[in-house]
């Protein structure tokens, strides 16, 4: 997979990568990462990527010019490609999403800044992802977040056989967040590790697990537990019609 990012501080994506996980599946050449600067799609001898809006109100607002330059140059018609504008007011970000830009082999990013971008530039991007309900003061971190998250599925990123298919929020975890996981030692000042996990029995293992899962979740955040259930409920009603069809 190619992530390309458009940016007018593309030194910002600089360290994140350096560490980790990621740096290992760049220097493996699992992902590429081009970092384009806005600056270098304008035409005036300035590179003014900005201006002031239309209507009044603070701020500067991106110009559409540059931007729509930028993704025909960096767009590969070759490539299954997606172009996304980070934006507070797009779709929210999600494990499923993350999954599925995983899919694609260009993911095309575009960083704004200021007020954000001119409406316009939305009609020629593939769509507008939110990280979260806060206004960050540009679109680089929640650019660096889609990375981060979207590198994890790309298979041999992620050293285990399951990997980021068995985190909180997968299908394998019931959508739920995960159990706790424990280390050594098996006391730690007053606190043990629940009994059952050096039992050496699975099954009582896999039991106490599930049942985790759905009690941090109940604690914590209850919605996830309705949409678990929402699914339960439809994958049973599927699996009836499929026995009935066959009785
Ligand atoms: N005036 C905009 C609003 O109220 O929706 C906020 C602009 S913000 C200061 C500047 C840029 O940061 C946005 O264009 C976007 O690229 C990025 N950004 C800020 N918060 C974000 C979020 N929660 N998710 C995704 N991008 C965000």
């Amino acid at each position: 997979m190619q992530i390309d990012v458009v940016t007018i501080f593309p030194k910002m994506f600089q360290s994140p990568f350096e560490s980790g996980v990621v740096a290992k599946a760049l220097q493996k050449g699992l992902v590429q990462f081009h970092f384009h600067n806005l600056r270098d799609y304008t035409t005036d001898k300035h590179q003014t990527v900005d201006d002031v809006p239309f209507g009044g109100g603070g701020g500067l607002v991106f110009k559409v010019a540059p931007l729509v330059r930028a993704l025909r140059d960096i767009k590969k018609a070759e490539m299954k490609s997606r172009s996304i504008l980070v934006s507070p007011r797009g779709e929210p970000f999600s494990h499923d999403k993350a999954q599925a830009l995983s899919e694609y082999d260009q993911l095309i990013l575009f960083c704004g800044r200021y007020e954000g971008v001119d409406e316009r530039f939305s009609d020629y991007v593939d769509e507008e992802i939110s990280i979260g309900d806060y206004v960050l003061t540009g679109g680089e971190i929640p650019a660096m977040v889609l990375m981060d998250a979207v590198c994890r599925f790309i298979p041999g990123v992620v050293r285990q056989l399951q990997g980021p298919h068995q985190d909180s929020f997968s299908r394998l975890n019931e959508t739920l967040l995960e159990h706790p996981h424990y280390t050594r030692p098996r006391c730690f000042e007053d606190k043990s590790v629940p009994g059952v996990l050096i039992s050496g029995n699975h099954a009582g293992i896999e039991a106490w697990k599930r049942g985790a899962r759905r009690n941090i979740t109940l604690q914590r955040r209850p919605d996830l537990l309705k949409k678990a259930q929402l699914f339960e409920a439809v994958e049973d009603i599927h699996g009836r019609k499929i026995r009935d069809k066959q009785s």
